[in-house]
């Protein structure tokens, strides 16, 4: 059995988790030829409770990314309302009113229905709303996301529907053996990303390239992340 550690052992940990991981995003943004500046740190709050969610936001953390609306809508209450949310799970259609006023960006649109829907959204709001297009970068079944080959496509369609502006890309490589192996995905991601800014410019605002987890946000901001998306590795291992 493994003991649980206090509330404040847990505190100390989310600190030192955060000073070694921004000294790793900053050297990683120099070795990129960027500054820090360059890249965003999302914290993932996924089976976080509010308490360390807050002191994590306390160390000057200034994004929060949840998965599943229905955990992200429970924690609202105890989260401060200018933190900006961004929703980063598969997102089912019949959510998206649930989550149109909550979050700043979808980071998973997975489809044009769900897009679709998001535009419906926010045009009965008359405000529109960020997202970014989750491509399935490794063509794995058990994912949801893009095909590669109809990003293109999807990405015009999608910036064309009024209310959502199109922000760039998100993608969550397979789990990979090797560092040079998922560098190569981040690569390909960032050809997909490259080409919709291409494809868009003058439209849209493309600025945003979603890569990185907790195991691999060095390799991801070396491709060129802007955005990096940390859960365990900031707040320690999930408990379910
Ligand atoms: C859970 C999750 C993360 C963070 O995962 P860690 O490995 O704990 O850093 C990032 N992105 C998405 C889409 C996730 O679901």
């Amino acid at each position: 059995m493994t003991a649980l550690s206090s509330p404040e052992q847990r505190f100390r940990d989310i600190e030192e988790n955060y000073k070694e991981i921004e000294e790793n995003i900053e050297r990683a943004a120099v070795r990129s030829g960027r500054s820090r500046g360059d890249i965003r740190f999302m914290a993932v709050t996924k089976t976080v409770e509010p308490i360390f969610i807050n002191h994590a936001l306390s160390l000057g953390i200034d994004l929060i990314g949840e998965n599943k609306v229905q955990e992200l809508l429970s924690k609202l209450e105890y989260l401060p309302p200018q933190t900006e949310k961004h929703l980063i799970g598969h997102l089912q259609s019949n959510k998206v009113r649930k989550v149109a006023d909550v979050v700043s960006c979808i980071q998973s649109v997975d489809s044009l229905s769900v897009a679709a829907e998001i535009s419906r959204q926010m045009q009965q709001r008359e405000k529109t709303m960020d997202v970014l297009l989750e491509v399935n970068i490794g063509a794995e079944a058990s994912k949801t996301g893009f095909d590669a080959a109809a990003l293109p496509e999807a990405g015009a369609q999608i910036a064309g529907l009024p209310g959502i502006r199109v922000r760039g890309v998100m993608a969550v490589p397979p789990i990979c053996e090797s560092e040079s192996l998922v560098r190569g995905y981040f690569e390909k991601a960032r050809r997909l990303y490259e080409d919709l800014k291409a494809g868009l410019s003058g439209e849209e605002t493309v600025d945003t390239l979603s890569i990185g987890m907790s195991s691999d946000y060095v390799p991801a901001i070396l491709e060129g992340a802007t955005l990096v998306r940390v859960g365990s590795a900031l707040f320690g291992p999930r408990r379910y």
